[in-house]
């Protein structure tokens, strides 16, 4: 599961992952954010309307779900248990919150923090984003700090300073064999 900072490019990386390794299957999130332009419905996120996502969680249709900047999104259950149940890893690209309650879930889910190169790179990719106003951008700025000082609780740490190596670095840790024990082999430690 890939999380990080706003601004710092989970996106772009989960995308590049899409195109340079079509066989890795990446979950498609629902939200209650109207699609952007370009944005598929079903290929990028299920774009479904508030009663929708409160049905969803009502029958805990949601591995887990976040509100974020004012809009809801949350990861469809039944997707992820059909790959994993087929043997196969799942890419889940959420935020913080997120990520905590998958944590709290499934402990053995490897949780990867994708980073900026530096801090100071991470503010202009905020800033890049443009047209808000400046209060707007304290308050990313404010949550990205928030977000970077969590780093420590996640398994893995990659930089983002290329899209194509982070997007190759994160493959691999996906199909790499888990880096904990398996259960029954602990014994013998
Ligand atoms: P955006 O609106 O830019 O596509 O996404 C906003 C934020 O929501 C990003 O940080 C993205 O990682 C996060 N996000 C996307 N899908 C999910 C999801 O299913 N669950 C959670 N918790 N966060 C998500």
């Amino acid at each position: 599961m890939l999380s990080g900072p706003s601004g710092v490019g989970k996106g772009t990386v989960v995308a590049e992952v899409r195109r340079r390794h079509p066989e890795v299957w990446v979950s498609v999130s629902a939200t209650t954010r109207r699609p952007r332009p370009g944005e598929v419905d079903g290929v990028h996120y299920h774009f479904v309307s508030a009663a929708e996502f409160d049905r969803l969680i009502a029958t805990d249709g949601l591995l887990e779900w976040a509100e974020y900047a004012g809009n809801r999104y949350g990861t469809p259950l039944a997707p992820v248990q059909a790959q994993l149940a087929s043997g196969r890893p799942a890419l889940l690209e959420i935020e913080l919150q997120g990520a905590r309650q998958v944590r709290a879930r499934a402990p053995e889910a490897q949780l990867v923090f994708l980073a900026p190169p530096s801090w100071a790179e991470l503010v202009s990719r905020l800033a890049g984003r443009g047209s808000e106003p400046a209060a707007v951008q304290e308050r990313r700025l404010a949550i990205a700090q928030a977000e970077l000082d969590s780093s420590g609780e996640f398994d893995v740490v990659v930089v983002n300073d290329d899209v194509a190596r982070a997007a190759d670095e994160l493959v691999g840790l996906l199909t790499a064999p888990s880096p904990g024990p398996l259960p029954g082999t602990g014994a013998h430690e």
